[in-house]
């Protein structure tokens, strides 16, 4: 239930009441009542530098900076009237300098831990797509989103001086969210382009809007709470194509984040604007025989159930070599998966798929039942013919490597594996399947030149070995956390670096020090 922020209101109304000389605010000047949902906002701090932050030269909360002036805390119909309010807020956090960067990175993150299992919940009422267990994991693990320190200057000494080169905001950032995590992809969007110094707009899914609105309003809340800029990170409602065609057009909009499918790769492409996009996947495994098999089927189960196969970086379909294809299975069954036979895989591909004529050169295409996308093993067991039992993970089933299944992005917790001769069979076939997306790939495999001629063929973005499709995102792998993964443009996994200009500095024959 929703409940109302008393002290943000008090804010709110003080700040209005000084702009209007303390004349009581009407309908029309008062902002309206904050929409907190029942999100829990941290408390209020201290305009005190986050611990290891830079002491900034002007305070956080600047009492001369712009007002907020319509009260929507980033809410907007408006696409227009949005890039003009994250434009004034870009030029607020550059008054607020890296102290109020970090202060800003600190309260997404800190939102998005204390409220993680409420949003989770909200987000997936609304989509009706993944598990909770998982989106609340997505939430909780922002905390491994870099920000401000990624940003390491390059520097030159030389005997013709020194040089700097810097990590420069863009201004605006327009984005675009799935619908497979859309509080998540929104809160590292916002840590990674916030750190470089930049504000953003979103686009959210239609279908996964209401919880990024509600998780933006309770983030810009925050923020002007803390450093006073309202609309750092603005959001459409509802959203829609000629909202996202506004912005794209709109000219404080200096770059586009798109993270999605296909269709929202090409429209950013298309726009004349310059476009990171973290596009479609379909991501094979390879197992050869030569690790352990135990572990690579706990792998397997771990990385293809995960948010019911929701993630772009999930294993989608797996080949194997004929020796080893029996001990798989079952080390997958221990693990979790239900195992269809022929007659029930039969029943699921027709449902979870549609072949419409005229599409294709005389052969139709596969597209998928958007229906079945991240469902519950169990309703796609159902819809199969046949009850999994309760805590099944994961259902497989042997396949044909043309199957629709192997080279359609299906997303569902159904996971095909198929039986190869060679490892240059299951390279060729896994390349295949992979559709040149150059998105991610595993390997379970004790053998380097297996693993080198892989990686080479396929030439992914991630490229995991011995792990689960999550240790390429820092979960049990080294590294760090970002939803978006430039796989398209070739910017890689989102960081603070991704959305900066680079800007030289040049001293001629002066400031060397030695
Ligand atoms: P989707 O393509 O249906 O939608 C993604 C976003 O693009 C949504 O906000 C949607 O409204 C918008 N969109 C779609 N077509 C558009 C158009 N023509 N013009 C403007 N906007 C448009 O995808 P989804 O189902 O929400 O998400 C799943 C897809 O996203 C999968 O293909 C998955 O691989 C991909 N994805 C990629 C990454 C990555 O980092 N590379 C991360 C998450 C999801």
């Amino acid at each position: 239930m929703a409940t109302i922020n008393e002290a943000l209101i008090r804010d709110v109304v003080q700040e209005v009441l000084g702009r209007l000389g303390g004349a009581t605010p009407t309908a029309q000047t008062s902002p309206p009542p904050a929409q907190t949902g029942s999100a829990q906002t941290t408390p209020a701090s201290s305009s005190r530098p986050a611990p290891g932050t830079a002491p900034c030269a002007t305070p956080l909360r600047s009492r001369s900076a712009p007002a907020a002036r319509r009260g929507t805390f980033g809410v907007f119909q408006d696409a227009d009237e949005a890039c003009e309010a994250a434009q004034e807020a870009f030029v607020q956090l550059a008054e607020r300098g890296v102290a109020g960067r970090n202060k800003v990175i600190e309260l997404v993150k800190n939102l998005c831990y204390v409220n993680a299992k409420e949003w989770a919940r909200i987000e997936l009422e609304e989509t009706k797509i993944g598990r909770l267990d998982h989106k609340i994991e997505k939430l909780q693990a922002q905390r491994n989103v870099p920000g401000v320190e990624f940003l390491n200057p390059y520097g030159l000494s030389g005997d013709h001086g020194i040089t700097l080169e810097e990590y420069a905001p863009f201004g605006v950032i327009g984005a675009v969210t799935p619908s497979t995590h859309s509080i998540p992809t929104m809160a590292c969007n916002i840590i990674s382009m916030v750190a470089a110094g930049n504000a953003v707009v979103f686009n959210a899914h239609p279908g996964a809007y209401k919880c990024a609105v509600m998780a933006a309003r309770v983030f810009n809340e925050a923020i002007y709470r803390e450093l006073g800029i309202e609309n750092l990170a603005c959001i459409i409602e509802p959203p829609t194509l000629e909202s996202f065609n506004a912005i794209a057009k709109n000219e404080h909009v200096k770059i586009l984040c798109v993270t999605g499918g296909p269709g929202v790769v090409a429209a950013a492409m298309k726009s004349g604007k310059r476009a990171i996009c973290a596009g479609p996947g379909n991501p094979p495994v390879l197992v050869d025989g030569t690790s352990c098999l135990d572990h690579a089927a706990k792998c397997i189960v771990f990385g293809a159930s995960y948010d019911n196969n929701l993630l772009c970086i999930g294993e989608k379909e797996v080949f194997v070599l004929e020796p080893f294809f029996d001990q798989l299975m079952a080390g997958l069954e221990k693990h979790g998966a239900y195992r269809l036979n022929p007659g029930q895989v039969e029943r699921l591909t027709k449902q979870a798929f549609t072949f419409p004529s005229g599409q294709g050169a005389g052969c139709a295409h596969a597209v998928v039942n958007r229906n079945l996308v991240g469902k519950d093993p169990d309703v796609l067991g159902r819809v199969a013919g046949v009850n999994v039992p309760a805590g099944t993970q994961l259902l497989v089933a042997e396949t044909p490597p043309d199957h629709p299944f192997v080279m359609e992005e299906q997303m569902m917790p159904f996971l095909p594996i198929v039986r190869v001769k060679s490892v240059e069979e299951g390279i060729e076939l896994a390349k295949r399947a992979e559709r040149g997306y150059k998105h991610s790939a595993m390997i379970h495999s004790h053998d380097v030149a297996h693993m080198t001629a892989m990686a080479k063929a396929l030439d992914t973005t991630l490229f995991v070995k011995n792990g689960s499709c999550l240790a390429g995102l820092g979960n049990g792998g080294e590294g760090y956390l970002n939803f978006s993964i430039a796989t398209t443009t070739g910017e890689g996994i989102c960081n603070p670096r991704t959305f900066t200009r680079v800007r030289r500095c040049v001293m001629v024959d002066k400031l060397r020090i030695f």
